[in-house]
């Protein structure tokens, strides 16, 4: 999706103003290098640093001049990815020189025992042995043959501590692949993994031809809720919308936190009837919920949100069905918040 379309400056201006709150709340001071952390921290880019910053906040209270130098240094300035990397390419080089040297052992003993078994037949084609030299043949032959077995499997052995090896690098792989594709406040798909999930999908659809919608969902008010209980209470709420849209979404749908209070759910096979039904489901079964403190039991009163709903249309792209769900979702925050605005001909009318 193209950084130039409106509600990505929207957005970007909002990260800003988000990271801003951090810096004031959580500290140090407004220096470029804090900036930079808070902001990738709203972003909810870097789930690694994301992780260490409520570490670190929820053990202090703050962050010092110290911790954002570390996280600057761990998760930011691409070291720790170049190591990474760096550590992968290493393991997959000590694999790829076992199995080298485990097919170099196969091919040595197998070109050595048929050398073996050269040698006999030329010996059996001088003529007849006599008993004495037959008994020496058939002998080398069980020796040699023993011998290749006992090789084989020592190589079975070392093959099956490679494959083993190589299936746990795999599977490091497949974590980092996923962890840098979710959301780690929420567990749902982050940005990236959003924008992927939305291409494909709107692909498919076009392939098929198939329905599929889109749905955009924005916490009411979230501002003035993180001003009167704080930042990490508002993290909560973050989740509670995660738990209520994966309660109310069905398997196909793939459900996103994409940036600060804005959520994303794509609906392959969808059409408008069935994705203003969910977004109807979610609106009311957040709004159902009363919101207490854990650690007080006071309760927080409710919260609501705002939903914009687009249908695939003939000629969009994954940025023009984004920008119409935006539009809906601003046109239902205009029309008082707490509903679902769909971008049906008429509601458009109203949202142009
Ligand atoms: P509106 O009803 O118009 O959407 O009002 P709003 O206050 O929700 O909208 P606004 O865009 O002004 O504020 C969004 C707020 O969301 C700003 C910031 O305090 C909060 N926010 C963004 N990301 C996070 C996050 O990761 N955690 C928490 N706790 N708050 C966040
Ligand atoms: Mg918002
Ligand atoms: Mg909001």
């Amino acid at each position: 999706m193209s950084h130039e379309i409106p509600s990505d400056r929207d957005r970007s201006f909002a990260l800003a103003k988000r990271t801003h709150d951090l810096i004031r709340d959580y500290g140090p001071c407004a220096t470029p290098r804090a900036y930079a952390v808070w902001y990738a921290y709203a972003s909810g880019e870097s789930p690694l640093l994301g992780d260490a910053v409520k570490r670190l906040t929820t053990q202090n209270g703050r962050l010092t001049e110290l911790d954002i130098d570390d996280l600057h240094e761990t998760y930011l300035d691409g070291r720790r990815l170049a190591n990474a990397a760096d550590d992968v390419g290493r393991m997959i080089l000590t694999e790829i020189a076992a199995v080298t040297e485990i097919l170099d052992l196969s091919l040595g003993s197998t070109a050595q025992y048929g050398e073996s078994l050269r040698g006999l037949a030329l010996d059996l084609a001088q003529g007849p042995p006599s008993r004495a030299r037959l008994g020496e043949i058939l002998s080398t032959l069980v020796s040699t043959t023993r011998e290749v077995a006992v090789n084989n499997r020592v190589l079975e052995a070392r093959m099956r501590d490679t494959r083993g090896e190589i299936e746990t690098l795999r599977e490091t792989l497949e974590a980092t692949r996923l962890e840098s594709l979710t959301d780690t406040l929420t567990g749902l798909s982050n940005r990236k993994q959003f924008e992927e999930t939305l291409k494909a999908t709107v692909e498919a659809a076009r392939l098929r031809p198939s329905p599929m919608s889109l749905i955009i969902l924005d916490i009411d008010f979230f501002k003035r809720f993180n001003d009167l209980y704080g930042h990490l209470t508002g993290d909560q709420v973050l989740r509670l919308v995660a738990i209520v849209m994966r309660e109310s979404a069905g398997k196909q749908a793939q459900l996103a936190r994409f940036g600060g209070e804005e959520f994303g759910i794509v609906l392959p096979g969808v059409d408008r009837a069935g994705a203003r039904q969910l977004a109807e489901t979610v609106r009311a079964s957040v709004m159902g919920r009363e919101l207490i403190k854990r650690s007080t039991g006071e309760s927080l009163g409710k919260i609501t949100v705002s939903l914009g709903v687009a249908v695939l249309r003939q000629g969009d792209t994954p940025a023009s069905l984004m920008e119409r769900a935006d539009l809906c979702m601003f046109a239902a925050k205009r029309a008082g918040r707490n509903r679902a605005v769909d971008d049906a001909a008429e509601s458009l009318s109203q949202v142009a």
